[in-house]
């Protein structure tokens, strides 16, 4: 149980793990080396070759890849489903499944998932549900409490706040049978790489967060440095209050572009006018995040001079930072999908990305304004 090696465990590293995971309301969990390596070290224990997830179709452009081209390699399947779409998640789900995976608030487009249905029927189904909490962060939304097994971070974002670390996290909530249905060999077979342990055997509840620590990270070595822990520790210490201040100018941005006549649509669901409106009130009642895309009247042109005329905004594929970020969707991190992929993750070629940082609402909004008029 105690520290052997960083590679598996490391007490700085650990600290921040503890943390994430009571913010999160879990039973146990580990940080590793980014989002993504959280997303595949999620999975790890629950997969094989042949077996599959039904995910989302609305996730972060560099998730879709992962899960498209990576996962392939593996022999692992990913089936996509409108994750509004009861019948069709429910259809989706087969005997090889082995999860269901969505985000809380969706990176680009801020859909929220109605969570606790799509618990539902996963957990039906004998599957967990695995959510991607990273647009949410625990502040807003708190995925185990409607009904999700695993929540996964990119640490890179709101959870250290500054840019400075590159981290993921895993939050196991404890509470899924394991061995009810015989689905998941890797946790309760013998493991032969330790001595004919069974995880389920050894460590109850615990199970998944021990062979994420003693097989994942042993093996696969997507650790987190205990220099970036450092810092994400920092970082959250002022979580609730950036959050506050996120969804406060989220709020304002995006009410004074919803009323401005170049701009076509603005998909916050924080506005009465999202179809996800009441959904965000249920899921994540003090806010609907920062994240969300507007449509520009001018097109593809338009959205490339907006982002080469702002000068309060960053132009970087990161979110989740104090400052506030734009970027072009279809022509940066999502241009390796076809324009209907783009389109199924909301970022079609006139859409705009905004993360909306801490700084006076009326120095952003000036900002989009004087880019906008260009
Ligand atoms: C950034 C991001 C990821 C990937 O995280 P990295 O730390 O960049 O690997 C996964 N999901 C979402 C929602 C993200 O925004």
């Amino acid at each position: 149980m105690g520290y052997i090696y960083s590679r598996l465990t490391n007490p700085t590293v650990m600290a921040l793990a503890n943390r994430i995971v009571a913010l999160e309301g879990g039973q146990g969990g580990w940080c590793c080396s980014s989002g993504h390596a959280a997303q595949i070290m999620a999975l790890y224990p629950l997969m094989e070759p042949g077996r599959n997830i039904v995910a989302s179709t609305r996730l972060y452009g560099g998730t879709v890849t992962q899960f498209t081209q990576v996962f392939r390699k593996f022999g692992w399947h990913t089936k996509w489903v409108d994750i509004d779409d009861e019948a069709a998640i429910r259809a989706a789900i087969d005997d090889d499944t082995r999860a269901v995976f969505c985000e809380s608030i969706s990176n680009p487009g801020g859909h929220i998932t109605d969570l606790p249905m799509v618990a539902r029927v996963a957990n039906a189904a004998g599957v967990p549900l695995v959510v991607d909490n990273t647009s949410a962060t625990p502040y807003l939304c708190r995925p185990i409490e409607h009904g999700a097994t695993i929540v996964v971070h990119s640490v890179t974002k709101y959870l250290t706040g500054n840019g400075t670390v590159t981290g993921g996290a895993v939050v196991d909530s404890g509470q899924f049978d394991w061995g009810a249905r015989g689905k998941f060999p890797s946790l309760t077979e013998p493991e032969p790489a330790y001595h004919g342990l069974r995880f389920t055997e050894a460590f109850g509840p615990m199970a998944y967060t021990f062979h994420g620590i003693a097989v994942g990270l042993r093996d696969l070595g997507m650790t987190m440095n205990p220099q970036g822990a450092h810092y994400s520790l920092l970082g959250i210490e002022t979580l609730s209050l950036r959050m506050e201040k996120h969804v406060r100018n989220a709020m304002a941005v995006a009410r004074w572009l919803e009323s401005d006549d170049r701009v076509a649509e603005v998909t916050y669901a924080g506005l009465e006018s999202s179809p996800w409106f009441a959904r965000a009130a249920r899921i994540c009642p003090k806010g609907a995040g920062a994240i969300f895309t507007i449509r520009l009247k001018g097109g593809y042109d338009a959205c490339v001079r907006l982002v080469n005329n702002v000068k309060l905004f960053s132009h970087v594929a990161n979110l989740g930072d104090t400052r506030s970020l734009i970027i072009h969707s279809a022509s940066t991190t999502h241009r390796q999908l076809t324009e209907e992929q783009q389109r199924k993750a909301g970022v079609a070629p006139d859409v705009v990305r905004l993360s909306i940082g801490i700084e006076d609402p009326a120095d952003i909004i000036a900002d989009l304004d004087q880019a906008l008029s260009a």
